[in-house]
């Protein structure tokens, strides 16, 4: 598994690769966009990590021109600040996912495995557009979901978003905090118990038994792990 890493920083860089090559991944590790820009052009990666405050090209204007010349790889932006416009900028910019510095290292490696896990197939991403969540399809951009006897259900926005966060996350604790910040961000009004209503209507719509959840399933004190 090769790693694309594009940081400037020489310590986190550094610690980024120590840690990823002790993981048995094969890094490549540029400073600057335009260098890896030449890269990724000619050869293939199975994650890119970029760092979004870089010299000269910044990585958001990066990953926009990945995405741009058709290079799917899944591409994890590193922000420096954990604001919600710097992760809207990367997911806008073509991202898949972000983590904010000083970020856990753990927490990098089980992103990167994730998103291994997702892109190799063993979680069924069919477009973009498209998420496969239990027995349902979820179509982001029609705004609903299809059930197995063919009928479309509509769902909020919170619930798309929910669904996309759950899906980027497979096999991963997520807590309850980090649902709500990540779906309700600065209105962050709702409490807790919102997050568990949202997840019993919709275990309705991708469990075959929505009482014994295997899809969605309940993290006990603590949230939510979404198992493909
Ligand atoms: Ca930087």
């Amino acid at each position: 598994m090769r790693i694309l890493l594009v940081e400037d920083d020489p310590l986190i860089g550094t610690m980024v690769r120590l840690n990823l090559e002790h993981e048995g991944f094969e890094v490549r590790w540029y400073k600057t966009g335009e260098s890896a820009l030449e890269v990724i052009e000619a050869d293939r990666f199975d994650v890119i990590l970029l760092d979004i405050g870089l010299p000269g090209m910044n990585g958001i204007d990066v990953a926009r021109r990945i995405r741009k010349i058709g290079v799917n790889t899944p591409l994890l932006m590193l922000t420096a600040r954990d604001d919600i416009d710097s992760k809207v900028h990367a997911l806008d910019g073509g991202a898949d996912d972000y983590l904010a510095k000083p970020f856990d290292m753990a927490e990098l490696l089980a992103r990167v495995r994730a998103h291994i896990r997702r892109s190799t197939g063993s979680l069924e991403v069919l477009t973009d557009a498209e998420l496969r969540i239990g027995l349902a399809t979820v179509s982001v951009e029609r705004r609903a979901l299809m059930t197995p006897d063919g009928q479309w259900h509509e769902l909020s926005e919170k619930e798309v978003v929910l669904l996309q966060f759950l899906a980027r996350n497979p096999g991963r604790a997520l807590s309850r905090a980090d649902i709500l910040e990540e779906v309700w961000g600065m209105d962050a009004t709702p409490t807790e118990r919102t997050v568990d209503n949202f997840i019993v209507r919709l275990r309705r719509y991708v469990e075959t038994e929505p009482d014994h959840p295997r899809h969605i399933v309940t993290v006990r004190g603590w949230g939510y792990r979404f198992e493909p």
